[in-house]
């Protein structure tokens, strides 16, 4: 009896919200134009190599919203200012605010903020990774990521949800997260851009994949000299855009629909389940949800895995 009323009372326990300044250093952290028949999504966290904190993920799907209800637009191109596609999820800027919660939520979840425990990141990165991706591959509209320089963890997530990738010849892509105790990013899509074998590879190593790599093993689908990257998109978005409207979006499901039929959508839950028995793992163990890392230690230890490499 007494076990019930404990039970109960971690229940419905609450956290007090935390108070942080945050600061943002973008008032628009994507940028959206249209040429034609294209809608043009640009990730402009330049400073931060656009690593995703809420305030640039809700803005992206306010992008995306805006593109699909556009009748003038029939291609979405994702692309990135600065000197990287995107160096993942935020885990260390002034503007990180995963703990802030969000009256624009886009899936039924409710606030994660208030939240104890493992129920706070759990309930959060089911909306603004897990969902947010879904939501994203599966817009009526056919999608180009345009890829240059660093790809790495939650920035693959990005490129994976779009219909098709184009990668300039420095780009190199890369899932480090098995330092941090995660069997990958939340959205475990590996083992179907990879076989299985390589994603196996990719995330034991944790090592960076060239984009000749991933074009080799399947991930994307074109390789071009960095100053041909963007007239190569532009100019397949053109092509993609004067195919009929419905047969476009009717082939995107088509492909989806039989991605799912593998056990794409069914196995990604599975792993994301597993995803925060880590993240509840962490915070045990190491008294951190992502064991202590923030940007600057994750990157050094990517810089040092990459000379590794080399040597
Ligand atoms: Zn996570």
């Amino acid at each position: 009896m007494s076990e019930q009323t404990s039970d109960k009372k971690l229940a419905n326990e609450t956290v007090d919200k935390v108070e942080r300044d945050i600061v943002y250093e973008e008032e628009l952290p994507v940028l959206y134009e249209v040429d034609g028949q294209v809608a043009y999504l640009t990730l402009n966290r330049v400073k931060y190599h656009n690593s995703q904190n809420s305030q640039m993920l809700y803005a992206l799907d306010d992008c995306f919203y805006k593109a699909c209800g556009d009748d003038d637009v029939k291609v979405i191109v994702l692309r990135a200012n600065g000197k990287h596609f995107s160096a993942g999820h935020d885990i260390g800027t002034p503007g990180r605010d995963f703990d802030v919660g969000r009256d624009d939520r886009r899936s039924m979840n409710y606030n994660h903020d208030n939240k104890p425990g493992a129920e706070k990141a759990y309930v959060r990165e089911a909306e603004v990774y897990l969902e947010f991706c879904r939501r994203w591959r599966s817009l009526p509209k056919p999608t180009i990521a345009q890829v240059h320089k660093g790809c790495i963890a939650g920035g693959l997530m990005l490129a994976w949800v779009c219909d098709l990738i184009v990668a300039s010849d420095d780009a190199f892509f890369q899932d480090p997260v098995v330092q941090m105790g995660f069997p990958g990013v939340e959205y475990f899509a590996h083992p179907f851009e990879l076989n299985v074998r390589q994603a196996k590879e990719f995330l034991l190593l944790g090592e960076r994949w060239s984009a000749e790599r991933v074009h080799a093993a399947g991930m994307i689908n074109k390789v071009v000299a960095r100053d041909e990257l963007e007239l190569t998109v532009k100019n397949w978005a053109e092509k993609i855009a004067s195919q009929p409207r419905l047969a476009l979006s009717l082939t995107k499901q088509a492909c989806n629909h039989i991605e799912d039929l593998q056990g794409k959508r069914t196995g990604i839950d599975a792993v994301y389940a597993m995803h925060h028995f880590a993240h509840a793992n962490n915070t045990l163990v190491k008294g951190d949800y992502i064991a202590g890392f923030d940007g600057k230690k994750m990157a050094q230890a990517n810089k040092q895995s990459s000379k590794d490499e080399e040597s």
